[in-house]
């Protein structure tokens, strides 16, 4: 096995208890993970060695929210929205329509153009949701060429109700015969608990459906108003309740009692011209928090994180800090991950590097390519 020692690195975050950040600094790589890591004077020798000259070193993101398996666009929706029309939970139709018609071979070059764009932008592990198929056939094939990326795949055939149907006949396709088809392709089970796609009881039943049948819960909840959905998640054990834009004091005390991650979002927010949630209120309350692109054609098509850790601290009271821990470590813990998020010994070395001298950079120069290379 060949070991690699990166050194001379200005600012190493590795999320470790005791050294989670350390200046001037080297790392040793062996076999794919994290060996050894230090300050710069202390480096054992390697067989190959990298000089990094003074740049900061990152986790690699770990983007726990992206919906990756569509066709077309809805630049139109997006102008039609900047001048005043609202945002609604029906405009994911449009994508379906899309996607329906798309070729594997289309919608599996889509998926690839978007993982190059978020590598070159320091992300290293990604979940996909299906949800744009909405038929067994084309929510399947979702997964599967979803699968052919990431291991991180989620069934969200309960998006939103399909045109040609109603909603408990919907309900029990998905939790039917689309589960039993899916199941063998997914991770997670997902549901969009809000006004306008699922209500609570049918929220409950999808995911208990999906529960029993192995897989584990993660629920986009609190996104449009307020709701049921972040307690249902807290109540199911759920790994992630995402959005979280609209909570009450109630729903804020039940996720810090749980081991739920609050899934934020800001891309959506930016894109859809709402007011963002209160990352500074979760904090203070002790709740775990991730950051994550939500990455679709709809309400929030930007695949950066570090554009989502800037608005983060811009608008949402994180600091530079929590920030990068939530686009990192925190989205690791949304996906229950323990090998990835993070540097210290035995992580697989996922690591960006940026061309700043220091992590704050990627919320002080907002929409500057700052990575410079992913390993
Ligand atoms: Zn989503």
């Amino acid at each position: 096995m060949t070991s690699l020692l990166v050194t001379n690195v200005g600012e190493l975050v590795t999320w470790d208890d005791e050294r989670p950040i350390l200046s001037d600094a080297a790392f040793v790589v062996e076999g794919g993970r994290v060996s050894w890591f230090g300050t710069r004077a202390e480096a054992p020798a390697a067989d190959t060695v990298r000089d990094v000259a003074g740049a900061a070193v990152i986790p690699g993101f770990v983007d726990s929210h992206t919906h990756l398996v569509f066709a077309g666009d809805r630049s139109a929706e997006f102008n039609a929205r900047m001048a005043g029309q609202p945002y609604a939970a029906g405009g994911i139709r449009t994508t379906v329509a899309a996607t329906r018609a798309a070729t594997d071979e289309q919608l599996t070059a889509t998926i690839a153009r978007h993982l190059a764009e978020m590598r070159m932008q320091g992300t290293t592990t990604i979940e996909i949701k299906s949800g744009y198929g909405l038929t067994v056939h084309d929510e399947a094939r979702s997964l599967a060429i979803a699968q052919q990326f990431t291991e991180e795949t989620t069934f969200l055939g309960a998006h939103v109700v399909p045109e040609d149907t109603d909603l408990p006949t919907y309900v029990d396709l998905v939790t039917g015969p689309m589960l039993e088809k899916c199941s063998p392709y997914a991770r997670w089970i997902d549901v969009f608990c809000e006004q306008g796609a699922f209500a609570e009881d049918e929220a409950r039943t999808v995911l208990k459906a999906g529960m029993a049948a192995g897989l584990l819960a993660r629920i986009h909840a609190n996104q449009l108003g307020f709701g049921p959905g972040v307690q249902l998640a807290v109540e199911l054990g759920a790994a992630a309740a995402d959005h979280c834009t609209y909570l009450t004091d109630a729903d804020i005390d039940a996720l810090a009692s749980s081991d739920t991650v609050a899934g934020l979002l800001p891309g959506v927010e930016f894109s859809t011209r709402q007011p963002y949630p209160d990352a500074r209120r979760l904090l203070d309350a002790g709740v775990t928090v991730s950051l994550a692109t939500d990455c679709n054609p709809g309400s929030s098509y930007t695949s950066s994180m570090p554009f989502c850790i800037a608005v983060a601290v811009r608008d949402m009271g994180m600091s530079p800090r929590e920030a990068l821990w939530s686009a990192t470590k925190g989205g690791a813990r949304s996906l229950r991950r323990d090998d990835v998020g993070h540097l210290s010994i035995g992580a697989r070395a996922d690591y960006a590097v940026l061309n700043a001298p220091s992590f704050i950079h990627l919320a002080y120069r907002p929409g500057v390519p700052l990575v410079s290379s992913v390993g």
